[in-house]
């Protein structure tokens, strides 16, 4: 039996419940909150069994480190497929897209203009959602399916951080430049800029759900993270590099790209999923107020892309070019809005990219620039013959 400092072989309230190998290994501290968690009756441990209908996304009461029984199952289905399309950067070739830049008449400067400011952008981009996610947002979710989901998507965050570093190294790029982009671009900059108070918010250690405006706060970072930030200010960077990789230039780096817009395709729906379910669990904070302050946050975050645009081309290039792009931003506003019940911003807004969708809805036997297994196999899954 273990000694305790106090000279007790035993708490006084250690329960009988099979309990006490555990504590006789943590600290005390740790042990008294076990002892308190412990059911004093078989009818209290029934009563602290996770009832289905008591989830919530936010401010739930429900134990969150248990996953089933499950409510959101379109999280675990998120997350299902989510581990089903992983993917690690150096598994795709980079000798090409190095032979091509190293070559002083592989590209013009207008096309090395977008590799170094997408890459300017990117590289920052992802640890920005990745430390909102781990220091902020998953706090404030309540629903163990949902931080599964959440879990997952902070550890692709970091794949696509390592995939924008990869391509930096292989090309040879100044890392200084590329890293300090989001302080000295201003085009990436103004970006960042808009997105930070959001992420000051939710990672305030002092910030704390469970008031109507606190939780219109936290919906309000969720709606900018994936509406705008990984639905939106993703979208020039995304269609410039894929559309260099379309013209058979830069193909390993359009490769990375194309499972990094799978994967945010992914974030951003399963984000919209959970601002949707938060609005059917709280309808009263979706006020005619808050609908109009969130039209405006669309508004400023489709010029501010705009302008991002206009610096990345200030010329025609790979058979794009600003203008292009504003009705592009437009179309993709529309349907962000639609897709979390706001009004439309923009009548008529069309897609100038319908080649974008195919991107998207990378195919798991289909691969457009080169080929690799493109399906995660789990190691019972792996066949040895
Ligand atoms: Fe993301």
């Amino acid at each position: 039996m273990l000694q305790f400092e106090d000279g007790n072989e035993q708490r006084p309230n250690a329960p009988a419940l099979g309990l006490q190998s555990v504590i006789d290994t943590v600290p005390n501290t740790q042990a008294a909150a076990l002892a308190a968690l412990a059911p004093k009756s078989p009818a209290a441990a029934e009563m602290r069994r996770v009832n289905v209908a008591d989830k919530r996304i936010i401010n739930g009461q429900t134990d969150v480190n248990q996953l089933v029984p499950f409510k959101y199952k379109w999280a675990w289905e998120k997350y299902l497929s989510a581990c089903a399309n992983h993917w690690m950067p150096q598994e795709i070739q980079m000798a090409r897209d190095i032979a091509l830049w190293k070559d002083p008449n592989g590209l013009t400067e207008d096309e090395r203009r977008i590799i170094t400011r997408n890459l300017g952008f990117f590289v920052t981009a992802d640890s920005l959602a990745a430390n909102n996610i781990v220091l902020g947002t998953y706090r404030h979710i309540t629903a163990p399916e949902c931080r599964q989901y959440l879990l997952r998507q902070a550890f692709e965050e970091a794949i696509h951080t390592h995939a924008y570093q990869y391509i930096v190294e292989s090309l040879g790029l100044d890392e200084g430049e590329v890293f300090n982009a989001y302080h000295e671009i201003p085009s990436i900059r103004a970006k960042d800029e808009f997105l930070i108070p959001f992420i000051d918010t939710l990672t305030n250690p002092h910030f704390k759900t469970g008031t109507p405006d606190a939780d219109q706060q936290l919906l309000k970072g969720l709606i900018v993270f994936s509406c705008v930030m990984e639905g939106l200010f993703f979208y020039v960077g995304f269609t410039q590099i894929l559309a260099m990789g379309r013209q058979n230039k830069m193909t390993g780096a359009a490769e990375q790209y194309q499972y990094i817009l799978r994967d945010e395709s992914m974030h951003c729906n399963f984000g919209i999923d959970l601002v949707n379910q938060i609005k059917m669990e709280n309808p009263h904070l979706w006020t005619a107020e808050f609908r109009d302050e969130m039209r405006g946050i669309f508004t400023q975050a489709v010029e501010l892309e705009y302008r991002y645009a206009e610096d990345t081309m200030p010329r025609g290039v790979l058979g794009l070019n600003a203008p292009m792009f504003k009705e592009y931003l437009r179309y993709i506003a529309n349907r962000r809005c639609q897709q979390i019940g706001l009004d439309i911003l923009y009548e008529g807004a069309n897609n100038p990219f319908p080649w974008m969708s195919e991107m998207i809805d990378l195919k798991k036997e289909r691969n457009f620039f080169e080929t690799r297994v493109i399906e995660y196999q789990t190691g019972g899954a792996l066949s040895w013959d």
